[in-house]
């Protein structure tokens, strides 16, 4: 009988994290989404935010780091490096980091670009023989068939590697999953995001990977952009980036979880960078066809009020939770956010 089954629910297992010590978990990039991730972890008993990192520097404290001072420094100084008394300055934030730090697990809040830097995170953790958690919010299928290939590496490393888990993908690929259970055969889903920020400076790396997808660009060309040459073409478009038939993981992450063919996937959406207010409702509709024959569509709408930080950092935790119960059990290398259930972080 597994070890698990059995076992009196008042008994502490491993299946109740909860009960143990919190997760100490580290923020890697502290723009936009780090940010929010720090103060979205700030209230919860389950987890203890010890370690962040940007491109020129780094804060450790395994008593736990306080957002606001951390987002005060980084906003006036550029670095949380100048943080006294634990920042410290790096050119090699990540790699300094990962050595020292005692963490579970990351929260990888960087920019992928070029769109192999993500996975280059990984290998640098692969190397460093780190063991424990981690996750990312990447975006295009390109990244994410990168870290598949990555699968050995992290199995033998012991490295358990959520992939997609931000809100789409992520929240809006889980949804999607859960949604095909009424039917037979799937016939498509599609999703349509409206993302509402007061200004793009917010989220420098989100904004460039999503004019990367704008006719008559690509990775390359809007990483090169300076800042005055992403304001130039916001101008021209009113702030409004209009997005169709993306090359969205959401499609390999429901293909390898067996539900739809990649083809079948449709994702686009509408970014305002000059109002908060999202511009559309976020949702993903999922068709399919019932076992009596019926062809029917269930949606999934998030709430307007919800922000694309709420909706990216919140279940980028609650995987980074179930990556913790997978690590704990002994079962590692890479999962995605349309393969396991997230857990609610407390
Ligand atoms: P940002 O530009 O606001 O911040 C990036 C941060 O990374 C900065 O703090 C920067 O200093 C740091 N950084 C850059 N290079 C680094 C390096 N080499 N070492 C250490 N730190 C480094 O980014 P953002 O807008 O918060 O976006 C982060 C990522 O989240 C992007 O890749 C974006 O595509 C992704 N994202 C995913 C979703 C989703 O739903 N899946 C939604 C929004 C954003």
């Amino acid at each position: 009988m597994s070890e698990h089954l059995g076992t009196s629910p008042h008994q502490t297992t491993t299946a109740y994290p909860s009960a143990m010590t919190p997760l100490r978990v580290g923020v890697l990039g502290f723009g936009g989404l780090g940010q929010a991730a720090a103060r979205i972890l700030a209230p919860k008993r389950e987890t203890i935010w010890v370690a962040a990192a940007d491109q020129k520097g780094y804060v450790y404290n395994m008593a736990g780091l306080n957002p606001d001072t951390c987002i005060t420094t980084y906003r006036s100084q550029g670095s949380l490096g100048y943080l006294e008394p634990n920042g410290v300055l790096s050119n090699q934030s990540i790699e300094d980091l990962i050595t020292q730090a005692e963490v579970d697990g990351y929260f990888l809040a960087l920019p992928n670009l070029p769109n192999t830097f993500m996975a280059s995170v990984a290998r640098q953790f692969i190397r460093s023989g780190w063991r424990g958690v981690l996750v990312d919010a990447l975006k295009r299928t390109s990244a994410v068939e990168q870290m598949l290939e990555l699968q050995a590496e992290f199995q033998a490393a012991g490295i358990t590697y959520m992939t997609g888990c931000g809100a789409t993908p992520g929240l809006l690929t889980a949804a999607a999953a859960l949604a095909a259970q009424s039917y037979a055969e799937i016939h498509n889903v599609t999703i349509t995001f409206g993302v509402g920020i007061a200004n793009w400076e917010a989220y420098r790396a989100t904004i460039r990977e999503d004019i990367a997808h704008m006719p008559g660009y690509d990775v390359a060309k809007a990483s090169a952009m300076s800042d005055a040459e992403v304001e130039a073409l916001l101008d021209e478009t009113e702030g409004i980036i209009s997005l169709q038939n993306m090359e969205h993981a959401d499609d390999i992450m429901l293909e390898l979880a067996g539900i739809v063919s990649r083809d079948r996937v449709t994702v686009g959406g509408v970014v305002d960078t000059r109002n908060p207010k999202k511009p559309l409702s976020t949702n993903v509709k999922v068709t399919g066809r019932t076992f009596e024959g019926k062809i029917s569509t269930h949606t999934f709408t998030l709430g307007d009020e919800t922000s694309m930080a709420a909706n990216v950092c919140g279940p980028a935790f609650g995987y980074l939770k179930a990556g913790k119960s997978l690590h704990q059990r002994g079962i590692y290398g890479l999962f995605t956010a349309a393969e396991v259930m997230p857990q609610f972080v407390k």
